[in-house]
């Protein structure tokens, strides 16, 4: 069930803002007010981050199998509770059934591989050339961590940062994204009950400016972990380090991911995929196919094939539907008018382009395709986080390559071809985080490191194991055993 009205999650139990405001969260489905949401102030974030502070000394020095236990025993409660945690998801997103239930899933996952993480917490030995010396490195905790999140995939975006935090013997404090403010209170509800010490996460509800800012500001937080956009992601960078103290900042920013269609491409398999990374969750993805960039010999081909597969796309929240809602009427407008300037400059529309009437007041857009936008165009250079894709028609490989690098993001990207020399091309001239080879440009799991280059990201891999060095440090340590005799 819904709650009709949601609080912040500090020290196991929910709470009203010190200011006593509140704000509204909308469903996407059909545009109700669901909840009122109380609105965090400074003071808030201060509290979680005294409770935070309390908690982590002790959560620290417990054994990481241990630690990974309550992993694990979370991770079964998110099996157990998948309809409750995929009705959440819905009602917030309103992401079709099939999606919300898969990002459980996914979620659960990824608490069972970093449970099993607790008992592969290695540093590594190092020889030393002075006598009576070992040298080793170890995982320390860094203390209090704030995680910052977007709002298209609310429960695996807390699961991906929260779990490996928690492993590495962090406390955590979440900020919801403001759009999607139940999850992060049901996920600590959840670790409670897989028996996290008290304090240990905490979640605060809020608009960015305000309780962001705070999170980021406050000296005691040592690692802010952040997915979300790129201006916000630069300005939490440029906040940090105006700080006394420097902490670690891990971006996870947005793409604008190509996906190549070469000549000798199985064009159906091609078209499948590119539809779907354009179109799952309504585009709003990080790692959405928002370029298609496809040879001149099969253009017209794979125009084809694409627009039938886009036209058969179910748009809808119900079991069968595969595009659901945007997030937010402001988003759909945003959207459509982006669509309409590009029309204005010279693009064709292919299709969509449009509110999908017969579900207002619900935020449904159309699948949208367009051709003939310039390569330097604002909307072949910005993510627009929507059911959009653009068609690029080039002469070959090497235009396709450099067409694919020409954005500001690297986050992911897809060729489709059986040549294994173009595969391998690409492999090594795209620049970008992953690449896909004859699939679409998501992919990703608990064991799989995901980030990206440019724009996209600052360097740092979540999850797989590469998730466990962004929230540990690496300490070395260096023993003189018998000193007297050095
Ligand atoms: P956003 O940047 O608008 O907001 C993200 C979060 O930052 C929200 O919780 C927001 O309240 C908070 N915030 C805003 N201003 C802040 C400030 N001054 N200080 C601290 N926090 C602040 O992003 P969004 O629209 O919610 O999310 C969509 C974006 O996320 C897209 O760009 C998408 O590509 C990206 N994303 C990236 C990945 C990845 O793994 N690379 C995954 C999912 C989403």
């Amino acid at each position: 069930m819904y709650p009709s009205e949601i609080l912040h999650w500090i020290d196991d139990g929910e709470a009203a803002s010190s200011g006593g405001a509140t704000f509204e969260k909308r469903s996407p489905i059909d545009d109700r007010v669901v909840a009122r949401v109380t609105r965090g102030a400074a003071a808030d974030v201060a509290r979680a981050i005294d409770v935070a502070t309390r908690a982590a000394e002790t959560w620290a020095r417990l054994p990481a199998p241990r630690r990974g236990d309550v992993l694990g025993r979370a991770a079964a409660l998110l099996r157990a509770k998948e309809q409750e945690l995929g009705e959440i998801v819905q009602v917030e997103t309103g992401k079709p059934w099939k999606n919300a239930v898969a990002e459980v899933a996914s979620s659960a996952d990824l608490g069972a591989f970093m449970d099993s993480e607790g008992s592969r917490f290695y540093g590594k030995t190092m020889t030393s050339p002075v006598p009576n010396r070992s040298v080793r490195t170890v995982r320390a905790p860094i203390g209090v961590c704030a995680a910052i999140m977007p709002f298209n995939s609310p429960l695996a975006g807390i699961a991906w940062k929260v779990f490996p935090a928690l492993l590495c013997g962090n406390a955590v404090v979440a900020k919801s994204h403001e759009l999607t403010p139940y999850t992060a209170v049901a996920f600590g509800k959840l670790l409670r009950d897989a028996g996290l010490p008290r304090g240990v996460y905490s979640a605060v509800q809020g608009l960015g400016p305000e309780v962001g800012t705070a999170l980021v500001r406050d000296e005691r937080v040592g690692l802010v972990s952040f997915t979300g956009s790129v201006p916000t992601g630069k300005l939490i960078q440029k906040t940090v380090s105006e700080r006394a103290v420097l902490a670690k900042v891990c971006l996870e920013l947005g793409g604008r991911n190509p996906l190549i269609v070469c000549d000798d491409a199985d064009l159906t398999l091609a078209a499948e995929h590119a539809v779907a990374s354009a179109f799952i969750d309504a585009g709003q993805r990080c790692a959405a196919g928002s370029r298609l960039i496809v040879f001149d010999r099969v253009y017209d081909a794979f125009r084809e094939a694409m627009l039938t597969r886009a036209a058969a796309v179910k748009v809808g929240s119900g079991p069968q539907d595969e595009c659901g809602p945007v997030i937010s009427r402001q988003s759909l407008e945003r959207l459509l008018a982006a669509v309409d300037g590009a029309v204005q400059r010279g693009a064709r529309l292919l299709a969509g382009g449009r509110a999908v009437d017969a579900l207002a007041p619900g935020y449904y857009m159309a699948p949208t395709v367009l051709e003939h936008v310039s390569p330097d165009d604002e909307l072949s250079q910005q993510e627009l986080f929507g059911p959009v894709t653009c068609l690029y028609r080039v002469k070959g490989f090497t235009d396709a390559i450099e067409l694919a690098n020409g954005t500001a993001f690297g986050l992911t990207g897809a060729i489709h071809t059986s040549n294994s020399h173009r595969v391998e091309e690409f492999i090594a001239r795209y620049r970008a985080g992953l690449v896909s080879i004859n699939g679409p440009t998501y992919g990703a799991g608990p064991h799989m490191p995901f980030g990206g280059v440019k724009n996209s990201g600052n360097g740092f891999r979540e999850p797989g194991t590469e998730a466990l060095d962004v929230y540990c440090e690496w300490k070395t340590v260096v023993v003189n055993h018998d000193p007297a005799r050095v």
